[in-house]
């Protein structure tokens, strides 16, 4: 049986779905106005490990990844600057609806390639909020028409002391809330936590559409509300995120889902990932001061090396990232490529025999997606002599895992331009029966680092 920490309860649960068989799963996509950082990139190794569990478990699973390219502010709770301007504004380029709209697909492709390199499958759906507008409308019609909405200059606004279950989900004190807000920046909001459904009067902002609450944009949380609703239900099994998502995206999202529909509860299970943390502290998308896959890869590191990493902690645990604990990963995946090469140049018989390995790996990934712990069985098994096909329970265990497996191979040996020369000169010799010369010339090769193999097929170079 699956079983996952469910936020809303701070319990282990079992996993049941709405419909069996079947999986709903919305997972909180990328703001696109920069490249995605690690930190970034270790929240979607998880859910891709979530997704893959699922389907190890026989669910069909429907995920929808949404791509946030509108309405999102600096801070989350509605204030500042819309995140898409200040990346304009950082590189240089002249502000227009246009060059906004290439940005965001510029970041977006970026984002798609760094989690393909990652082994993470792409989503059933992708969702792009600006191509949902409507949808949000009609959501926030629904909210304002069953009485939770109140207009302010600002826009409308979702007034969240009429939602009972607000504080639910984050554990949330909202009266110390209330009691230690600093100066409520828009004085009109009747509560500390109210939070913008359509923001308006805001002349300077590039995106605006027309709507029964005037001329503006959504909030950042209806997006998620909306396009899930849309693709997965007004009742769906699994949503997720980053544990920063807690006590604001999550909580807000969770209201106006509730107060649109009137169902409750929205969605069953709220699954969070703990962050990734620098030495110094914590990684931010904002401060400009954060590690890519990209950097990672001029460093030399694979990016399935940073998916190893990241598998060596349990979703809910912190992780320090440090380039030494990268370097242990790094060696132990190259361990893992070269035992994975030989058993492949080995050949073995088909089918699983497994000696137990594959209960205790399903154990161990249905326990919360522990896959600590599901790594450490598959070193268990790579050194038990006693099971006897090793590559077919490694394949089975990278249908979870997503380490490409049965990707390895040897890298393809560089012999340069000389040795190749020398090469068809040994092979004249050889053909002229100077047996003297073709084994100064194999002498030669071998001085460059290289070795000379006689075979049927004819010579063969391989590193000395
Ligand atoms: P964003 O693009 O900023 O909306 O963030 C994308 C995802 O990354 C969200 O699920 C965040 O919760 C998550 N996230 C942000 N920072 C970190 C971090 N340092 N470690 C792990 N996940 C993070
Ligand atoms: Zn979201």
């Amino acid at each position: 049986m699956l079983k996952l920490y469910n936020t809303l309860t701070r319990k282990k649960e079992d996993f049941k779905p709405i419909k069996p068989g079947e999986a709903g799963l919305y997972c909180c996509g990328p703001t696109v106005y920069n490249y995605a950082h690690i930190g970034n990139l270790r929240s979607y190794i998880f859910e891709d490990i979530l997704r893959r569990v699922l389907e190890f478990n026989s669910f069909d699973v429907n995920q929808v990844m949404n791509i946030t390219d509108v309405g999102h502010l600096a801070s989350d709770a509605d204030e500042g600057e819309d995140k898409l301007m200040k990346a304009l504004v950082r590189e240089g380029k002249k502000p227009s609806v246009e060059a906004m709209k290439e940005l965001a697909r510029m970041y977006e492709d970026a984002f798609k390639k760094d989690i393909k390199m990652l082994n993470i499958a792409e989503p059933s759906v992708w969702c792009r909020a600006t191509e949902h507008i409507s949808d949000m409308i009609e959501l926030i019609k629904r909210i304002d028409k069953n009485g939770y909405a109140y207009k302010t200059t600002g826009g409308l606004v979702f007034d969240t002391s009429k939602f009972k279950h607000y504080a639910e989900l984050g554990k949330l004190k909202l009266e110390e809330l209330k009691a230690g807000a600093r100066i409520a920046l828009d004085e009109e909001k009747k509560n500390p936590s109210d939070f913008a459904l359509w923001i308006t009067n805001q002349p300077n902002h590039l995106m605006q559409w027309e709507s029964p609450f005037g001329k503006g944009f959504p909030g950042w949380h209806i997006e998620c509300s909306a396009m899930s609703i849309k693709y997965l239900g007004e009742q769906f099994d699994i949503h997720c995120g980053g544990i920063d998502h807690i006590p604001v995206h999550h909580t807000n999202e969770i209201a106006q889902s509730e107060a649109a529909t009137g169902k409750h509860p929205w969605v069953n299970y709220w699954l969070h990932g703990e962050f990734l943390i620098m030495e110094k502290g914590k990684m931010s998308k904002s401060s400009g001061e954060f590690l890519t896959l990209q950097v990672l890869m001029e460093k030399g590191y694979e990016p399935l090396v940073y998916r190893y990493f990241c598998l060596g902690a349990h979703y809910r645990q912190q992780l320090t990232f440090s380039f030494e604990a990268l370097e242990a990963a790094k060696n132990a995946y190259e361990k893992l490529k070269a035992r994975v090469i030989e058993l492949k140049q080995k050949g073995e018989k088909g089918g699983v025999d497994d000696v137990g390995y594959l209960s205790r790996f399903t154990e161990a990934v249905n326990d919360d997606l522990n896959t600590p712990k599901a790594l450490a069985l598959m070193w268990d098994m790579l050194k038990d002599e006693d099971v006897g096909n090793k590559f077919s329970l490694l394949l089975e265990f990278d249908r979870v895992l997503g380490l490409g497996i049965n990707e390895m191979k040897k890298k393809a040996l560089e012999v340069p331009e000389e040795v190749t020369y020398l090469m068809a000169h040994r092979k004249d010799a050889r053909k002229k029966k100077d047996w003297k010369l073709a084994d100064e010339i194999r002498d030669k090769i071998k001085a460059k680092g290289f070795l000379v193999l006689d075979t049927p097929e004819g010579q063969k170079v391989e590193a000395a």
